[in-house]
């Protein structure tokens, strides 16, 4: 399948721009086949124009056609075969297995959507009914539901090409909540994003939905992704990758004459406390545990862990002599971009010239372009209270090992730390009586708790949160993985007084949908009579 480069600015392809940019290859930095535009100022108000024609007819579909929709999205992406991993994988080094996987996890999530969809039960409906005698004041029948809130700027992300990309996980949960997307295309792989972009647009055609519940614009400059979200037809914008990145977009979403939410995902360190006992119990267990997960993708997770803190304990040095053995055995493996390897190698550099980190062991390393070695620092816990640099993300195979001197001091550790996506706690039943302090503060602190486990590898599900407070994230009160995203893009509307035939399906008296429904302060799938 022949890349071209084009945008789509909703059914229509566009090239009108006239600086471009390729996709290279960073295994061996060779320019991939395909030369992009990046958008012009003049095709994203075409695109946002269509997006709000578009979501008045997607905001009045029936939940069926929604549902159908998503899966017909799933197909078109399983029926790109091969090409798409093969793309996918020469813009990424991502190994195949590892794509192929990612892809089952993308059209899983559609699918997941459209279940929820199709259930129906998720929009909330939740009536209060009249009460026409009650003294002094009658009461109005009031009935609340959540409706789509409009056109939606998607930030692919580069670290999940696929599932955090142009049909992923903000992609999915928005058209789920009938909000058109208008996707600016992550420059690390526009290939894989042009042929997913098609294979959206397929569906739209195939499922008859308004021109303009999809665009792509591909870009390798802010002034693509700023201008998108400076348009006011946009309604919010949900955002995959770095601080700066998340912010800036954050910053400028405020600075709209109609500010608007930033869901943006920037990542975290995601602390890993191991309290004595399972120290001593499992020391082995969990050494080989954690470098798995630092090396997992090539680190390249927003859930790595980044900082382990552990309390002073004769078992320590074992553990780091083991934590150190198998990061030193690690192979030396390719980044996502020539950029995100390089900052990597500088962010380590800063760790251990500047802020003066030791370094525990590093992995292996070659000359292959963007290889990169996993590396282990390890500081006491009085370096790490005095220089909260040791706490930023390292995006890669690197993980800071903290000696704390005593439980208050890990307390202390646990009180200092910013918003995180997740915190994980290995322990036993004895430590965590001892620890019990631990969770009433990591509950503050991050999104995502886990015990005697590692936190990456997010499931997508019904009760997943991957957020956290910032600055893991722009949005605490909200999650981009899991069905409960749906929630980012839409808003409780409240309707005072409607007749039957004027309310939404939702909160007409039959309930057709068969959807549960909380009627005078009880969950309940009867029909009401008025
Ligand atoms: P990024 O630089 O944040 O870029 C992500 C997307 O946002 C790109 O499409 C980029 O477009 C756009 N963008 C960034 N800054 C912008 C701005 N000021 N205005 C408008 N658009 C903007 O992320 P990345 O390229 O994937 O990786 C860079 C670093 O991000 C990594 O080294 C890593 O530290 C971090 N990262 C974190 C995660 C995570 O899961 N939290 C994931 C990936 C990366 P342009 O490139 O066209 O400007």
């Amino acid at each position: 399948m022949e890349i071209t480069g084009q945008h789509f600015i909703g059914n229509k392809v566009s090239g009108d721009g006239i600086e471009t940019f390729s996709a290279v290859n960073p295994v061996n930095n060779k320019t991939l086949p395909g030369v992009f535009f990046n958008a012009t100022t003049q095709e994203i108000d075409t695109a946002t124009t269509k997006s709000v024609a578009a979501y008045q007819i997607l905001k009045t579909k029936n939940k069926e056609d929604i549902a159908a929709f998503l899966e017909q999205i799933a197909e078109e992406i399983m029926a790109l075969g091969d090409t798409l991993i093969t793309r996918c994988n020469e813009e990424t080094a991502l190994p195949e297995a590892r794509l192929i996987g990612e892809r089952g996890r993308t059209v899983g999530q559609l699918r997941l959507f459209a279940a929820l969809v199709r259930e129906g039960s998720w929009v909330d409906a939740t009536i209060d009914t009249a009460e026409p005698n009650r003294a002094p004041v009658p009461k109005s029948d009031l009935r609340q539901m959540l409706r789509p809130i409009g056109p939606i700027a998607v930030f692919g992300a580069s670290n999940f090409p696929l599932a955090f990309s142009v049909a992923g996980g903000d992609t999915a949960s928005a058209l789920a909540a009938s909000c058109p997307v208008i996707v600016k295309g992550h420059p690390a792989h526009p290939g894989t994003t042009e042929l997913v972009a098609r294979a959206i647009l397929k569906a739209v055609k195939t499922c008859n939905m308004p021109e303009g519940t999809f665009s792509l614009v591909q870009g390798n400059t802010t002034k693509v992704g700023e201008t998108l979200v400076k348009h006011l037809a946009i309604k919010a914008v949900a955002f995959t990758g770095s601080f700066k990145g998340g912010k800036a977009l954050f910053d400028l979403a405020n600075s709209r004459k109609e500010p608007i939410p930033v869901f943006a995902e920037m990542g975290s360190t995601n602390p890993v406390f191991i309290l004595p006992k399972a120290l001593k119990e499992r020391g082995d267990s969990i050494a080989a545990g954690l470098v798995s997960s630092i090396n997992l993708g090539v680190g390249q997770f927003c859930t790595n862990p980044g900082m382990v803190i552990i309390p002073k304990d004769k078992g320590i040095a074992s553990f780091c002599d083991q934590v150190a053995d198998k990061i030193s055995q690690s192979p030396s493996a390719t980044m996502l971009t020539p950029g995100i390897a390089n900052a990597y190698k500088s962010t380590v550099d800063i760790l251990r010239n500047s802020v003066g980190a030791e370094i525990l062991s590093s992995g292996k390393n070659d000359d292959a372009p963007n290889n990169v070695a996993s590396t282990v620092f390890k500081v006491s816990g009085t370096e790490l209270l005095n220089n909260n640099q040791l706490e930023q993300e390292v995006f890669g195979p690197c993980s800071v090992l903290v000696e704390a001197e005593t439980k208050e001091q890990v307390l202390e550790i646990a009180r200092n730390l910013e918003g995180h996506l997740t915190a994980t706690v290995h322990g036993t039943p004895e430590d965590f009586e001892t620890f019990a302090e631990l969770f009433q503060i990591l509950e503050q602190k991050a999104g995502r708790l886990i015990i005697n486990g590692f936190p990456t590898g997010v499931e997508v599900c019904h009760a997943m949160t991957h957020g956290g407070p910032y600055p893991s994230t722009t949005a605490p009160q909200t999650t981009s993985v899991g069905t409960k995203a749906i929630k980012r893009f839409v808003r409780p509307v409240c309707y005072q007084g409607f007749p039957d035939s004027l309310l939404p399906e939702s909160l007409k008296d039959s309930n057709t949908h068969n959807i549960w429904r909380l009627v005078n302060g009880t969950f309940t799938k009867e029909h009401i009579n008025r």
